[in-house]
């Protein structure tokens, strides 16, 4: 394997729990639902194990609460390989929770408790900084505050990483973080908040882009799903093809995918030669139930690479 440096992850761990439904409960009403499955989640856990098992030295920031289920996800990280001296349980809030219904016809419906994860602190993040020592890439999303998020910007541009920021879920941005970030990972909704473009032509991904490349983003890597990605940077643009899977269940894709692509960044390979290696880590993921367990192996992401 290529020489790869540390990739430090800072956001949000969680658990999902979810009830599959005929249809989704009206407001007072109590429905008798199917069956019930627990998986591990949480935006940035989900891009520090899919980072782990593509092959990463990851080194995961967050904050837990001191219950079942922080060491539940603590012990998930651990037999992963993520180092998690920076994971901290958090003894005044429970552990990030959210509540999933989801009905017959894959509509859903989803209640997100923050709990600890929205106590993840710039300072907890400037005690981390001895991590960012020597490392290649950092991801950030936006499911921990917004203040934290800058701090670990800041603190990453300082040390030299590139910065990968997956604005997730969606939100406006202020220009000073956008002038810090090196590639910016928005799905179409997202592309679409962030620059009022509505994101259903190469033509408009290329102006989205243009838009966020003029706030101060150097790459874009804008994710089309089953397409596969678009990518704008000061030499071009060009769409790099996703690979053709069956679909199963599209949750974590883009946390699979931005995972993926920052093991490959952090083994230099070149962008687009990353983003394939991202896209088929994620198509991987579109076939697999689930967060965290849909996210694959390293020698699964290689062999789906020679497959396309
Ligand atoms: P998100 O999951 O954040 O909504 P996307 O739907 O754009 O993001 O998916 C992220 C990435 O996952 C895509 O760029 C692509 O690589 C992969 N992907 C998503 N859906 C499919 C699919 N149906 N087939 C193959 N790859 C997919």
């Amino acid at each position: 394997m290529r020489q790869s440096r540390r990739i430090v992850v800072v956001g949000s761990s969680g658990t999902d729990m979810i009830i599959r439904v005929e249809r989704i409960p009206r407001p007072g009403e109590t429905l008798i639902g199917g069956e019930f499955a627990m998986a591990a989640g949480g935006k940035g856990a989900n891009q520090a194990v899919s980072a782990a098992r593509a092959g990463g030295d990851v080194t995961f920031v967050a904050r837990v609460g001191r219950d079942n289920f922080g060491e539940q996800s603590i012990a998930g990280f651990v037999s992963d390989g993520i180092d998690v001296q920076h994971v901290l349980r958090d003894g005044k809030a429970p552990s990030g929770i959210a509540l999933i219904f989801v009905a017959k016809d894959g509509e859903n419906s989803i209640a997100v408790s923050s709990g600890a994860n929205a106590r993840l602190t710039p300072a907890d993040v400037r005690r981390a900084r001895s991590v960012f020592n020597g490392a290649a890439v950092l991801i950030v999303q936006l499911e921990s505050p917004l203040a934290t998020v800058q701090a670990a910007v800041s603190i990453a541009v300082r040390h030299g990483l590139q910065v990968i920021l997956n604005p997730a879920p969606a939100r406006a941005l202020p220009d000073s973080l956008l002038r810090q970030v090196s590639i910016l990972t928005p799905n179409e909704t997202e592309a679409e908040l962030l620059t009022g473009v509505k994101v259903n032509s190469d033509a408009a991904a290329a102006k989205a882009s243009a838009i966020l490349r003029r706030c101060g983003v150097q790459t874009v890597i804008l994710t089309l799903g089953a397409r596969g990605a678009f990518v704008a940077t000061e030499g071009g643009t060009q769409l790099v093809s996703g690979f053709k899977v069956k679909a199963v269940d599209t949750t974590a894709a883009g946390d699979v995918f931005n995972g993926a692509l920052a093991v490959a960044l952090a083994e230099q390979r070149p962008l687009q030669q990353a983003v394939r290696f991202a896209n088929a880590a994620a198509a991987i993921a579109v076939t697999r139930l689930g967060a965290q367990p849909s996210a694959p192996s390293r020698r699964q992401i290689e062999r789906m690479l020679k497959s396309g």
